[in-house]
């Protein structure tokens, strides 16, 4: 993909954005009239007013949701058909790479660059995969005796609500949606209210791919409106969000104060990243710590925020690594020269400034610590290294979400893994080591979903991804994520 920022500014002079709800087929304003504003925080300016929808639109949403699964257009239909359907659409996210790429980019920050080479195939896959997959899943038959005939088969639970975050804006739609719809249910997303735009496109796109009207809505709000309002619905059977610990607490509450939907969370991490001395190639694992922790600004809930290096490789492995910072240095998100994009919002680059500032106190700045470009009117934070980090202190210990990396050292096994595990998270963890006996050693006592050898993050549509601890509960990709949104019936015949 060899895109020039020229490609890219004429296309965005050319957009056209989506901004009403997506209910029953089709675009219309939030009932209530209202709308939030979404910005480009690579300049600050106005991209667009959208619907904020509110819990009238959330019952419209439901009703039509309801109507379509017990109708059985979608959740009866030979799964053939999801089939045909969902590899078509899959097909036309791919047709709309640049479009979709270029609204992530202006709606979030993130460099187009990487949404047209990563994310947006990646959500076409997923799409794709789940297709694929949604007509060879099949029930067992148990033997039960002479007497009786016993079938366990798998239904689709009903009507279930995405709530997705703004930093793998459709990524994280299509690894909560396609799966649902595959399954046979009836989906209704809520985007993050800073980036609904490429959502909004997506039902356009479900809609042209063959998705029935009432399958498949989208309904862009606030998450104290529209978020709530889904997690207290009590015509919606699951609900499965990826965002904060914090809000996922809150879905909880939602759940058992409504009616026990059941509620499947992503939540937030701080992964480690355990770097031995029989890593045979510390430049290799150098190149893989700094993409770990500033690959999308580090807005990555898997970024692999705290790194612990043996101590007798410690001062070798830290100059490499900081000589690959210059490679993630901030700039205009569309221009394919950049290292890394902008924060989503001001907000959350005040958020991150703020660790900064702890990290001064207490670490030693190796690096960046500054916001830069803000002759752009844009939110761009240097990424930043802090070395001899305590790890009690809240630079180690809470989710920054930033390109911010804490750096301490340990001695020898045993206090690598304690370290790694001291956390309150339990999402991600990379292993770097030559060692055999010792990766195997190391990755079997994180406490971790995913535990990464030798490379960092590693995420495949085919394994599954989440976490432990309250990084959450309940796994997105793979054949596994069909557990979420299927429930097992037993049939019992007695012959
Ligand atoms: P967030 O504030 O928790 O928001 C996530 C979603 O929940 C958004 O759609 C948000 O809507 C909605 N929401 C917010 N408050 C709500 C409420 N009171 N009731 C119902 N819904 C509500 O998270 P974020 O700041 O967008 O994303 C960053 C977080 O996501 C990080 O903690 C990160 O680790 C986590 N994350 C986890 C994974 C994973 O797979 N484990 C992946 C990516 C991100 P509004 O935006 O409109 O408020
Ligand atoms: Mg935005």
């Amino acid at each position: 993909m060899n895109r020039t920022l020229s490609h890219w500014t004429a296309l965005a002079a050319g957009l056209s954005l989506r901004t009403q709800a997506f209910v029953a087929g089709r675009f219309r304003p939030a009932c209530e009239g209202r709308t939030f504003a979404t910005l480009n925080p690579a300049t600050g300016e106005h991209l667009a007013y959208v619907a904020a929808c509110t819990a009238a639109d959330v019952d419209l949403a439901v009703a039509a949701a309801r109507r379509s699964f017990e109708g059985g257009v979608w959740s009866r239909c030979d799964p053939a058909e999801r089939r045909r359907v969902l590899t078509r659409l899959a097909d036309l996210i791919v047709a709309s790479t640049d479009e979709l790429a270029l609204l992530e980019s202006l709606d979030m920050g993130k460099l187009v660059r990487d949404a047209a080479t990563l994310d947006v195939p990646a959500a076409a896959e997923v799409f794709r995969w789940y297709g694929e997959a949604c007509d060879k899943l099949n029930g067992e038959v148990i033997r039960a005796g002479e007497g009786a005939l016993a079938m366990i088969d798998r239904e689709p639970v009903g009507v279930v609500g995405a709530v997705v975050p703004w930093n793998f804006p459709l990524k994280m739609a299509a690894w909560k949606c396609a799966p649902a719809l595959a399954a046979g249910n009836s989906v209704i997303l809520k985007p993050a209210e800073q980036s609904p735009l490429t959502a909004l496109r997506l039902a356009e796109l479900a809609a042209e791919a063959g998705i029935p009207d009432g399958v498949f809505s989208v309904l862009p709000g606030l998450g104290h409106e529209a978020g709530q309002a889904i997690g207290l619905h009590d015509g919606i059977d699951c609900v499965a969000f990826t965002g904060s610990t914090e809000v996922g607490k809150k879905f909880l509450g939602y759940a058992s104060v409504s009616n026990m939907k059941r509620v499947w969370l992503e939540c937030g991490g701080k992964s480690a990243n355990l770097v031995f001395s029989a890593t045979r190639d510390l430049d290799r694992a150098a190149t893989f710590a700094a993409q770990g922790i500033f690959f999308n600004q580090g807005e990555v809930c898997s970024a692999t925020s705290r790194l612990f290096v043996q101590q007798d490789i410690a001062e070798a492995f830290i100059a490499r690594l900081l000589a690959k910072v210059d490679a993630y240095r901030p700039g205009n998100p569309l221009d394919p020269a950049s290292g890394m994009g902008a924060m989503v919002s001001e907000e959350q680059t005040a958020r991150v400034m703020g660790f900064i500032a702890l990290g001064r106190e207490s670490a030693q700045l190796a690096c960046g610590g500054e916001r830069v470009l803000t002759e752009t009117g844009g939110c761009f934070i240097a990424p930043t290294v802090f070395t001899g980090v305590d790890p009690a202190s809240r630079l180690a210990r809470e989710e920054i979400f930033g390109p911010v990396l804490a750096v301490a050292t340990f001695a020898d096994e045993a206090e690598a893994i304690r370290l790694a595990n001291d956390s309150i998270y339990g999402l991600g963890a990379s292993v770097w080591t030559d060692d055999l006996s010792q990766a195997h050693r190391v990755a079997r006592r994180l406490h971790a979903g995913s535990v990464s050898v030798n490379t960092v993050d590693m995420v495949d549509v085919r394994t599954p991804f989440g976490g432990v601890k309250q990084s959450g509960s309940g796994r997105d990709l793979s054949l596994h994520a069909f557990d979420k949104y299927t429930d097992l019936k037993t049939t019992w015949i007695s012959l």
